[in-house]
């Protein structure tokens, strides 16, 4: 570095400043918290420009964004994001979900993007800062939490199409009920294969704006056909549905279980829900014993093509016995039929809700949220 230069500043929670709103807004009944709705009263902020790089880190009160017409982010979708929940633990404090693959894909994406990068774990840091002055806001019950959602965008204003070095970025919060439907009713899903989520050599395993713009004329469609979401194809291959992994639970003639996902080929979000879903099928009988699953029972996780004649062909065979999809927002939900080329392929829904697998894993999973079951450091306490 030439004398009397600085590098510009680093992403640095040590500097972090905290200006708390005035007035508090009163907190809606956990019962009426519907997802996103109301935001919390404040939020994490920072703005990056060539010079001095990052600023000081601020938690201040939720509120408008001043902006000019040309920045990149509105030009050229030059915006990412993260999505992920805070749950109460037994001891009352905060906790989070492996919140460090959470920081590690945001900082993936917005590399994927040429913005500015930051350290992941001084931006956590500060989010942890951020439930701590939130902890009114953080719904007690089981089953509700608060959802923090990081954006980072670019804010250089040009009409070329050039890396943006200048940014900003922000993490806001939104306190959610039980998810409509959660673990109980089967969700219906349209393929959908005119319309291509993720394609080969695309962006769709990162976790940036313009990946889902698009996505929400095709949704509607399948709405108005009355289907919940769409199952995204690319040929007959299965990739995702709606913004949710999906997975597949056949029967071996053993009676040991196969359990499918589709591999992380480029066109697949690397879910945490998923690797997470995949690591404790993996367990199960050697390391833990799944909630109501017998230890003799073996699954056998694999990542792998999944094609609709596949599914097809399983059904008729009657080895097909679960599907779920499993996200953030809903852990996991089973799939109760599919409509597939003007038919609609009918799965089996145990008890009209979870199969065995299926609802061993969102009990596992959401037991480690909460912080009832320890596991590998999973869940993280923000005390
Ligand atoms: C966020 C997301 C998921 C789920 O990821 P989690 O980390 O489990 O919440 C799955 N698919 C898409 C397209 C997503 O955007």
């Amino acid at each position: 570095m030439a004398s009397g230069q600085r590098d510009p500043a680093e992403f640095d929670a040590s500097r972090l400043i905290v200006t708390l709103v005035k007035e508090l807004q009163p907190v809606p009944p956990a019962d009426e918290a519907n997802f996103g709705q109301n935001m919390t009263d404040h939020m994490v902020f920072a703005s990056y420009d060539p010079v001095e790089g990052w600023s000081a880190p601020e938690i201040k009160p939720y509120g408008p964004l001043t902006l000019y017409p040309a920045s990149s982010c509105f030009q050229y979708a030059t915006s990412a994001f993260e999505g992920m929940k805070a749950y109460i633990g037994p001891d009352g404090d905060p906790r989070l979900f492996r919140p460090a693959k959470n920081m590690t894909r945001f900082l993936r994406s917005a590399s994927r993007l040429s913005l500015p990068l930051f350290d992941p774990d001084e931006l956590l840091k500060v989010m942890k800062t951020l439930l701590k002055v939130e902890r009114r806001w953080i719904p007690d019950q089981r089953g509700h939490s608060l959802y923090m959602r990081p954006m980072i965008v670019g804010t250089r204003h040009t009409i070329g199409i050039v890396a943006s070095d200048r940014a900003l970025l922000w993490v806001m919060c939104a306190p959610i009920g039980q998810y409509p439907s959660i673990g109980a009713r089967p969700l219906s899903l349209l393929a959908v294969g005119d319309a291509v989520r993720a394609w080969p050599g695309g962006t769709g395993e990162y976790k940036i704006s313009g990946n889902y713009g698009p996505t929400i004329g095709p949704m509607q469609v399948a709405h108005r056909q009355g289907y919940d979401q769409c199952l995204w194809l690319l040929g007959d291959k299965v990739t995702e549905a709606g913004v949710m992994n999906i997975f597949v639970v056949l029967k071996r003639d053993d009676d040991s279980v196969d359990l499918l996902t589709p591999a992380l080929d480029g066109t697949i979000l690397p879910g945490i829900t998923r690797e997470s879903v995949l690591e404790l099928a993996a367990a199960h009988p050697s390391r833990t014993t799944l909630p109501g699953l017998s230890a003799s029972l073996h699954i056998y996780p694999d990542e792998r093509d999944i094609t609709m004649g596949e599914l097809q062909t399983w059904l008729a065979e009657e080895c097909l016995l679960e599907v779920f999809v499993v996200g953030t927002a809903v852990v996991v939900q089973p799939v109760g039929r599919i409509g597939y080329k003007g038919g609609d392929l009918t799965l089996p829904a145990p008890e009209g809700g979870l199969g065995p697998v299926g609802k061993a894993l969102h009990q596992r999973i959401t037991d480690i949220q909460y912080g009832v079951f320890e596991w590998d450091g999973w869940s993280v306490r923000c005390s």
